[in-house]
């Protein structure tokens, strides 16, 4: 990824049949941390979220409250953004699926999937379940009293016979394994072994890629038969093509496309290999670059979501954390691609107090502090090197992480940046020395190393703590180095995280 200029990062797009929760902002602030790492090191970072606004269970739920599906989604996808503001989400789009540029783009593509003989008529009997708006088959779903249920959604699927159009993934089973085995592309690897067991397993079958309107009108209408809208699916996998400009500028799309991160969770890993990475195919253009998986938000071992009705809310996260930063900390710190992470209070208070009050907050308070009352604030350079190599380690495997994309264990390696400074603090004993400026001035860098790469994580306070040193954040790698500041001017001694007042 080094030599590139341009990353394009993607979060899936959500279904706004309510407001976002704890589960929605765990993929999108990840998604926005690696944004905003490659743009810290200078990329041009094209970064897409949004909301997917059609199907069913949207056309019920506007039903339900007497609204038209479009009211009710424009009010719905408004709450989405609001939501990312308040967690510093920067996104470059938030797409909608009901944006005319994205509708034009899957009328076009669906022409050209049938153009090129991708597409023909059929019968569809299957298991249903309208909250995942997809068949299951007798291996996928759930029996319980001879009635099979939802894997996810634990509720009772429907029996639908109906007619349909196909599209051929079975021609393209060879190539997604390909791509799933000897490609790098599905991280962490575990995943790619999975969708490729079941394809062997259970082969590649064909995809129903429409609904009859009677069934399903809000949707996009089939371009080449009105009688039907385009399944959801295949509408929602587009808006990653919508939103790299697929459609208006080929060349600029490919730039993005060839340095695309995509984030998603586990459960729409099937969707995001074995139909993209043949949707893709069909339409001559490569995989992602990248397809980071992470695991499910639990609660007593069930998947967060408003149809379990087990959701965390993002606002009450804020209010005892204080701020969306430590909210985002937080997720930084608890993020696992491999395992399922269980909500957890007490392990949240935990990270809050430990890394934030008690490590980082207090490293910032402490040396401030010191730089304030032993050279009113002004420091010039002089570096401890064994200090400054042990700091220049850390800093070193900290951005190889970031650039593997492990944002928890980079992280953790700045936290320890942090830990090693204030132990370094209390074995030197500054405010006892006769020349302090190697210590004050070495240890306000590693201040700063630490703060440069938690800026992702925590944009305003990190910026905020920047400003207090006096120091401008720039773009690019040289600014990851003890020396390169010469002179610090202290204007101030913040306490950036208060102690929670609960506990
Ligand atoms: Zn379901």
């Amino acid at each position: 990824m080094e030599n590139a200029k341009h990353v394009y990062i993607t979060t899936p797009i959500y279904y706004p049949n309510d407001r976002p929760h704890l589960g929605h902002a765990y993929t999108t602030v990840l998604a926005d941390i690696v944004s905003r790492w490659y743009s810290l090191l200078g990329y041009n970072v094209f970064f897409l979220t949004g909301t997917d606004e059609h199907g069913a269970k949207l056309q019920r739920e506007a039903e339900k409250r007497g609204v038209t599906p479009k009211a009710f989604v424009d009010e719905m996808s408004a709450i989405f953004k609001e939501y990312w503001s308040k967690l510093g989400v920067g996104y470059s789009r938030f797409i909608r699926t009901t944006d005319e540029d994205h509708e034009s783009l899957v009328r076009n593509v669906l022409n050209l999937l049938n153009e090129k003989g991708y597409v023909y008529r059929g019968v569809y009997k299957g298991w249903y379940c309208t909250a995942c708006e997809r068949y299951y088959s007798e291996k996928e779903y759930v029996v319980e009293n001879n009635i099979p249920y939802c894997p996810i959604h634990r509720r009772p699927l429907e029996f639908v016979e109906e007619e349909t159009y196909f599209l051929r993934l079975s021609q393209f089973r060879d190539r997604v394994l390909k791509i799933l085995r000897e490609g790098e592309v599905v991280y962490p690897r575990q995943y790619a072994e999975e969708v490729a067991s079941k394809i062997e397993l259970e082969g590649l079958q064909d995809l129903s890629i429409a609904r009859p309107k009677e069934r399903v009108s809000w949707g996009i209408t089939l371009p080449f038969d009105n009688r039907f809208t385009v399944y959801v699916w295949i509408d929602a996998l587009l808006n990653y093509l919508t939103g790299a400009g697929f459609n208006k500028d080929k060349k600029h799309f490919e730039t993005l496309w060839k340095n695309s991160i995509q984030f998603i969770g586990k459960d729409i890993l099937w969707f995001h290999t074995a139909v993209w990475f043949s949707l893709l195919s069909m339409l001559d253009l490569p995989p992602p670059k990248k397809l980071v998986v992470h695991g499910f938000l639990t609660v007593k071992g069930m998947k967060m979501g408003k149809s379990t009705g087990n959701v965390t809310s993002i606002d009450d996260m804020i209010k005892r954390y204080g701020s969306s930063d430590a909210v985002r900390f937080i997720i930084a710190r608890i993020a696992n691609y491999e395992k399922d992470s269980e909500v957890s209070w007490e392990i949240y208070d935990s990270i809050y107090n430990g890394d934030l009050v008690n490590n980082y907050g207090n490293l910032v308070r402490r040396v401030t502090s010191l730089a304030i009352k032993l050279f009113d604030g002004v420091v010039r350079i002089a570096i401890d090197h064994e200090h400054a190599k042990k700091v220049e380690e850390l800093v070193q495997k900290a951005i190889e992480y970031y650039n593997r994309i492990d944002i928890a264990e980079a992280v953790k390696t700045a936290l320890d940046i942090a830990h090693e400074t204030n132990a370094y603090l209390n074995r030197k004993e500054p405010w006892k020395q006769e020349n302090p400026q190697p210590t004050i001035y070495t240890a306000l860098e590693s201040i700063r190393l630490v703060t440069l790469l938690l800026h992702p994580v925590m944009p305003n306070i990190t910026q905020n703590i920047m400003n207090s040193l006096n120091i401008a954040i720039e773009r690019g790698l040289d600014q990851f180095k003890v020396g390169y500041i010469s002179e610090y001017k202290v204007k101030e001694s913040p306490i950036p995280f208060k102690k929670l007042a609960t506990s």
